[in-house]
C-alpha cells in the first residue's frame, strides 16, 4: 500500500468495497487503525470507528461504564461535532488526517482541529488497548525501547510520570522520533502526528478516560492500564509500517 494517510471519508462505493474486503484492521499506511465503518444513523463524511472489542473486555481495569460514555458519547459527539463543521466546506471531502494538518494552528479552525484530533487520538487510544494486554514487547520494539531507554523498566517509568505529570486533560504517547523511541505527552486534543513524530501507542489521561473508575487516582488507571491493557502488538504494527 502506498503512503496514504488514515482515511475515515469513505464514500458509499468504498465503504461496500471495504465490506467486501472483509478484514476488520488493515494497515493504514503509518499506522494500523481498523477500517472505518459507517455507523447506523451516521450523517456526514466522517464516522466512528468500530470499539475493536466489545465494551465489557476490558473490564475491571476500565468498565465497560467508563467505555460506554467515552466511546459513545465522547468520540461519537466529536465525530458528531466534525461533521456539522465541516458541512458544505472543502474539508468535507478531506480525510481525518488532511483535515487535522489543514486546521492546526489556526485561530479560525481551532474547533475543527480540536474535533478532528480528537476523533483520530481516541481511534488510536482504543487500539493502542487490548484485553489481556500488559506485558513486555519482543523482537525489534523491545531492542529500540532498551536502545533509547536503557531499559523497559525505564520505559514504564518514563511512560508513568508523562502520564501521571501532564496538567490538565490530555494524552501520554510512545512515539518514533527519528532514529530513537521517546516519550512524550499533548495537552487536550494535541497530537505527536502534527509533530513529525510516529505514535507507536498512547494512553488517554483525561479525566473522563478514568473518573468512573478511579476517582481522581490518575496514577492507579495509568499503571493498570500498562500492566493489563497496553497493547504491544499494535505498537510493533506501527513501528514496522
Ligand atoms: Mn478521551
Amino acid at each position: 500500500m502506498s503512503a496514504m494517510l488514515p482515511e475515515y471519508s469513505l464514500n458509499r462505493r468504498r465503504f461496500l468495497t471495504s465490506l467486501l474486503a472483509g478484514s476488520a484492521v488493515l494497515a493504514f499506511g503509518e499506522l494500523a487503525l481498523p477500517r472505518p465503518a459507517r455507523a447506523a444513523g451516521a450523517s456526514g463524511p466522517f464516522t466512528l470507528p468500530p470499539l475493536p472489542y466489545p465494551d465489557n473486555a476490558l473490564s475491571p481495569t476500565i468498565s465497560a461504564n467508563t467505555i460506554g460514555f467515552h466511546y459513545g458519547k465522547h468520540h461519537q459527539g466529536y465525530v458528531n461535532n466534525l461533521n456539522q463543521l465541516v458541512a458544505g466546506t472543502s474539508l468535507a471531502d478531506q480525510s481525518l488526517e488532511a483535515v487535522i494538518k489543514a486546521s492546526v494552528g489556526s485561530v479560525e479552525k481551532t474547533a475543527v482541529f480540536n474535533n478532528a484530533a480528537q476523533i483520530w487520538n481516541h481511534t488510536f487510544y482504543w487500539n493502542s488497548l487490548r484485553p489481556k494486554g500488559g506485558g513486555k514487547p519482543t523482537g525489534p520494539l523491545a531492542e529500540l525501547i532498551e536502545k533509547s531507554f536503557g531499559n523497559f523498566d525505564q520505559f514504564k517509568i518514563e511512560f508513568a510520570k508523562a502520564a501521571t505529570g501532564q496538567f490538565g486533560s490530555g494524552w501520554a504517547w510512545l512515539v518514533k522520533d527519528g532514529d530513537k523511541l521517546a516519550v512524550t505527552k499533548t495537552g487536550n486534543a494535541d497530537t505527536p502526528i502534527v509533530h513529525g513524530q510516529k505514535p507507536l501507542l498512547t494512553i488517554d489521561v483525561w479525566e473522563h478516560a478514568y473518573y468512573l473508575d478511579y476517582q481522581n487516582r490518575r496514577a492507579d488507571y495509568v499503571a493498570a492500564v500498562l500492566d493489563n491493557l497496553i497493547n504491544w502488538e499494535f505498537a510493533a504494527q506501527n513501528l514496522a509500517a
